[in-house]
């Protein structure tokens, strides 16, 4: 291809909301354009990176022996009534409506129609175990787009539903997933690490989310060196530090004026937080209920873990209003469990054995002292809390490390919660109608892409890994005009593409260094310089990784490129 005939729309600077390195590069590189908050274009150089990864997700899934189809965007609200999810779905569902206001929404995920499908189609037993995939555009309305690909609002997604007859079954599949999408995150270069995983929204009862390793990911990972446990700290569960807190004593009402949170006690009272709780109330919108929260108070309550023991929803619960905690009988800051106990309290398992804690009175500008769980009020105990670096590893006990991931993948043992919910059952030899049992198991393909430049890219901009760049190989004479240089970028040019390189030759009237900023702001992997020394068949060979330069005899050039590219 000919840079003149190309789309290179190259900015000096990125436009102000693009925060992290990888988003400034995919709009600079003019890779993608933004139209409105969360929703994105792909320009020339940007899909071809995307029909890329497609590729080697779709090998993959290929040789994992799953079966591709391709499914709407659109989806009948009936089938989400089915399994329960049109109103569990909240906020985040694009909802419309047709002119016969019939009702649809934009699929944020395909668990239902898969289902529907399958229940549709497969007619016998034998034609399970089946897995079936698609990469198609999902609908998420996202409280907050943000960082370019990473968070969208609509985005590209590689989806997989398998169905088994039975749980060893699904084992089976779940585990070939696992390693066919260690094989997919390997092959694009990624630095990633599995981790445990909350099912969140999809439900369920086993997960893994692959994560790219990355300063800038959303997601935490708790980790462990010496056993190797990985989860995210939504899931991460810590062996109990036994801390018994202060010694067992009467309760005691104290005076703790305008001292409301823990930083502010630790320093009136001279006290260790970890011989305070916190107590805080949150509305569940989904059970139209309060429900209370106690955590110890060097913690932090984790809402996923609470969500999960309440059995609500992420989008339908947060913290009561200052109003909502008066009419319940509480007070900002001064917040206990005491005298409470006709709500659900849920108490994290760390509180159950602690001989004495502080707790609010429920009364301005008092707490109670020497509180014992269990002699002084009761509750459901769970785990609550989110896990922190230097807690102990849950099943080797040595301290976990905490590390940032983009979360990149995830899948699920759904088990039969959308066959049961949704019928779709085979007859077993015995004549019996059994549920299938299904995986599910989701790629975000254009997320994956903004994650490799996160992990791929300088100053200058970005490093594609040959196997996804847009482009193997520019060609750049620095001057177009100077019959040599024009001869010997021509003559390479032609070879390289004889070859199957993917090859640009810039024949641009510009100046070296513009086109030179281009291709290395556009990550072409490798880079051949037609000067001074074209009449004697010398290039400068230049690989955008190292932006290491050497001199080479043409031919050497070319044998280079073509070998590392023969090798993808
Ligand atoms: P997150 O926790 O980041 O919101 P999720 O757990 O809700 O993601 P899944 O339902 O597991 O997402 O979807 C499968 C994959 O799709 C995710 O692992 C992620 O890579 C990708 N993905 C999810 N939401 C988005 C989004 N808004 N924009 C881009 N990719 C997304
Ligand atoms: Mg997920």
């Amino acid at each position: 291809m000919k840079a003149s005939n190309m789309l290179i729309s190259t900015l000096k600077e990125a436009p102000q909301e693009a925060k992290i390195a990888s988003h400034v590069l995919l709009l600079r590189a003019g890779m993608i354009k933004n139209e409105v908050a969360g929703i994105y274009n792909y320009l020339p150089f940007g899909l071809r990176v995307l029909n890329k990864v497609e590729k080697v997700i779709r090998e993959e899934m290929d040789n994992s022996g799953a079966i591709e189809i391709l499914c709407s965007a659109i989806q009948p609200k009936e089938l989400w009534v089915e399994s329960g999810r049109w109103m569990k779905y909240g906020p985040e569902l694009m909802r419309l409506k047709d002119r016969h206001e019939r009702e649809f929404c934009l699929g944020p995920t395909h668990e239902e129609v898969f289902t529907s499908m399958a229940r549709e189609l497969i007619k016998s037993s034998k034609q399970l175990p089946i897995n079936m995939y698609q990469i198609q555009t999902k609908y998420r309305d996202e409280l907050r787009p943000r960082f370019g690909l990473m968070r969208g609002r609509e985005f590209i997604m590689k989806d997989a539903y398998s169905f088994d007859k039975d749980e060893k079954g699904l084992e089976v599949s779940y585990q070939n997933m696992y390693d066919t999408y260690s094989r997919i995150f390997t092959r694009l270069g990624l630095h990633f690490q599995p981790v445990l995983a909350d099912t969140g929204n999809i439900g369920g009862n086993g997960s893994h989310q692959f994560m790219a390793l990355s300063e800038v990911g959303e997601s935490e990972i708790a980790y462990c060196d010496a056993c190797g446990y990985a989860a995210d700290v939504e899931k991460a569960t810590t062996k109990l530090d036994g801390y018994k807190g202060l010694p067992e004593g009467n309760i005691e009402k104290i005076y703790t004026p305008n001292h409301g949170t823990i930083e502010e006690l630790k320093e009136f009272l001279n006290m260790d937080p970890r011989n305070m709780t916190k107590t805080l109330v949150y509305h569940d919108f989904m059970n139209e209920k309060f429900v209370i929260a106690m955590v110890r108070g060097d913690r932090e309550i984790n809402t996923i873990k609470l969500v999960n023991a309440i059995n609500s929803n992420e989008n339908y619960l947060r913290l009561a209003t200052d109003e909502e905690l008066v009419s319940l009988g509480f007070v900002k800051g001064f917040s206990g469990p005491i005298g409470h106990e006709d709500y659900e309290i849920y108490v994290d398992y760390e509180i159950e054995n602690m001989t004495g804690f502080l707790t609010g009175a429920n009364e301005k500008d008092y707490h109670i002292t020497n509180v014992k769980y269990g002699r002084d009020f009761k509750g459901i105990l769970c785990d609550l809390k989110t896990a922190a670096k230097g807690d102990l590893c849950p099943i080797c006990g040595k301290p976990l490390q905490l590390e940032r991931g983009i979360e990149v993948g995830q899948i699920f043992k759904l088990q039969t919660k959308y066959s049961q919910a949704m019928n779709c059952v085979y007859v077993d030899e015995k004549g019996n109608n059994v549920p299938m049992v299904m995986g599910c198991y989701g790629i975000g393909v254009t997320r994956t892409l903004q994650s490799i430049v996160e992990q791929y890219h300088d100053e200058a901009g970005i490093k594609w890994p040959l196997n996804v760049a847009p482009y193997h190989a520019v060609v750049v004479p620095i001057n177009y005009n100077d019959q040599e240089q024009k001869r010997l970028a021509d003559e390479i040019y032609a070879e390289l593409k004889k070859n199957n390189v993917e090859v640009i030759l810039d024949d641009r009237d510009e100046r070296p260094g513009f086109k030179f900023k281009d291709w290395e702001l556009i990550g072409i992997p490798y880079m051949i310089v037609c000067g001074r020394r074209s009449n004697e068949n010398i290039v400068e060979f230049k690989l955008r990784a190292t932006l290491e330069k050497t001199e080479l005899a043409k031919e050497d050039a070319i044998s280079r490129i073509v070998t590392d590219v023969n090798n993808i």
